[in-house]
């Protein structure tokens, strides 16, 4: 007998574009413009445009495994990026356009980026990023003023989206793709050391793109309006906007305008089903709806959902989104992960008007999508699940990272062959993950962990708190100590010893943070996060 008795079809992106083309072709792509207007296209149009994107890329000397960067926002001529760069047998690498352009350099030099396809509105950007020592061999400028615009000096020659795409010869031959082909490349956001970068086959990205449509995992369907919020730049958008061609959902793209009252436009007017983003543009979206008359301004579609990922989604949050007739689904992943690790639904046996449980389950990361193998592991081994021993979060997959670019770090991998996700947590008789804090960020005070993000997700179930980070501040007695700094919500207060109270009722004493500073905003990093690093900067030199 011989050893296969199926077809051996290699997973490749062509089968998306082929599906998407032929059985999705009339779905719309709709774009927010830099001049905020809104344009819009179908998926057979995208599908067109990437291909010829492919042969022009061929034609002009790409060859496989090139990388091929991007420097844009969400928007439908950077989904062509992500089927055209790919098709060309090339790797898609989406540079992120908020890092500091030193850092960019780095990476776009670290990958070996030969061409840039970038928005003319990010010309300036894109200067100080060559200036700052990154080497591309061709700028490609997307966008209407795109023939004209000159960024500086420092850019040289550039050449016209269009023009590249009108001169594309139609004999030109796209490679044939192997399944382990890289397909993409995405650079950790690096807050500890240089950023390191993933590799995503082909295969890995296709598996992806149907797992994460999976009911139980984010549930993507034909019926569906996805807005990612989350940049193309950000872990390809989660791999949503793949999910989205696969299933044939509309694709809504909010280009350079992520604030509220723009992403609420968008979500009333397309009739958005479901939605994408980092806690913070949740917590700025409720925000906004809470504002008088903000409701019936943005009459939402009903029972919209939002996908929340990328940190901790707080339980209030998710409550706050049911008062407002949306539905939180709350995910969790990294770079290396694809990133769609865990995910959290509530399962069919809590009773319906079994609040506490349906919350509290809900605000758990949750349970591995199919496929992903999940440990929690300490130094004696795996952790029993009773939801209170923490350890590491470990994972495996198909499409989790087996190494770094260049080999860094192998130390992240154990020898059998899981990722070290540097993420603490604990597992639920169920197998919920539940993550209390990044290794980095626990605080240890009294030889004592205190896990920072438990905290803080805590306190912003205040009703006064929009925002909290907590961070250990250097202390002469216990080594480290807690100290939140807090955001209040428009148009509250609360003082730091309600605030402390108010942690008192929930964790032991010495958790309770000793300080409670007010502040106007908290530092973030690239992805909307916030960035402990720079906070614990600002109050190293704290005198207790
Ligand atoms: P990045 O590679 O930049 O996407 O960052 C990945 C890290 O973000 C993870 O290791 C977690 O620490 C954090 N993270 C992602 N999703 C969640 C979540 N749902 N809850 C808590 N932390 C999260």
């Amino acid at each position: 007998m011989t050893a296969s008795t199926m077809m051996d079809v290699p997973l490749t992106l062509d089968a998306l574009a082929d599906r998407a083309e032929r059985w999705m072709g009339e779905v719309e792509v709709v774009w927010r413009k830099p001049d905020r207007a809104v344009a819009r296209t179908t998926y057979a149009h995208v599908i067109g445009r990437a291909r010829r994107l492919a042969r022009a890329l061929v034609s002009s000397g790409i060859r496989r495994g090139d990388r091929v960067a991007t420097l844009m926002w969400n928007h439908a001529a950077h989904l062509e990026a992500y089927f055209g760069i790919p098709l060309a047998g090339a790797v898609l690498h989406t540079l992120n356009l908020r890092l500091h352009p030193d850092e960019i350099a780095y990476i776009a030099n670290d990958a070996h980026d030969r061409v840039v396809i970038v928005d003319d509105v990010l010309l300036p950007l894109l200067a100080k990023v060559i200036a700052a020592g990154a080497k591309f061999e061709r700028v490609i400028v997307v966008g209407d003023g795109a023939a004209t615009v000159r960024g500086g000096s420092e850019i040289g020659a550039t050449e016209a989206y269009e023009a590249v795409l009108a001169a594309a010869p139609e004999d030109a031959v796209l490679p044939v793709l192997a399944e382990t082909d890289a397909l993409g490349t995405c650079y950790t956001s690096g807050t500890t050391g240089k950023p390191k970068g993933v590799v995503y086959t082909h295969r890995s990205t296709l598996l992806h793109t149907l797992v994460i449509a999976l009911p139980d995992a984010l549930g993507l369907a034909r019926k569906d309006t996805l807005l990612p919020v989350v940049p193309m730049f950000h872990v390809n958008a989660w791999g949503l906007p793949y999910s989205a061609a696969m299933t044939g959902a509309k694709l809504v793209m909010p280009g350079p305008y992520l604030d509220a009252p723009s992403l609420l436009e968008l979500m009333t007017t397309e009739r958005v089903t479901i939605a994408a983003g980092v806690p913070t543009i949740w917590i700025g979206i409720r925000d906004a709806l809470d504002a008088p008359g903000a409701r019936e301004k943005f009459p939402l579609q009903a029972g919209l959902r939002m996908v929340v990922g990328g940190a901790a989604a707080p339980e209030q949050l998710i409550r706050d989104f049911d008062r407002l007739g949306m539905h939180l689904i709350h995910a969790w992943g990294m770079t290396e992960t694809s990133p769609v690790g865990l995910v959290s639904h509530v399962p069919p046996d809590v009773a319906v008007d079994d609040d506490a449980q349906r919350y509290f389950i809900r605000a758990k990361q949750g349970l591995p999508t199919p496929f992903v193998e999940v440990r929690v592991r300490t130094e004696h081994g795996d952790v029993p699940r009773d939801d209170k021993t923490t350890g590491e979060v470990l994972i495996r997959g198909p499409w989790i990272a087996a190494s770094y670019v260049g080999g860094h770090t192998p130390e992240r991998w154990t020898d059998d062959g899981y990722f070290r996700t540097g993420d603490v947590g604990r597992m639920c008789p169920r197998g919920y993950v539940q993550l209390v804090d990044r290794i980095a960020d626990m605080i240890k005070s009294g030889g004592e962990w205190i896990a920072s993000a438990e905290l803080e997700t805590y306190l912003m179930g205040h009703p006064a708190v929009k925002e909290a980070a907590v961070i250990g501040v250097a202390h002469p007695k216990w080594g480290e100590r807690p100290l939140a700094a807090v955001v209040l919500r428009d148009g509250q207060t609360a003082t730091q010893d309600e605030l402390r109270a108010f942690l008192g009722a929930k964790f032991a004493k010495f958790w309770v943070p000793d300080a409670v500073v007010f502040v106007d905003a908290i530092p973030r990093t690239s992805a909307g996060k916030f960035l402990k690093t720079a906070l614990r900067d600002q109050f190293r030199d704290r005198a207790w």
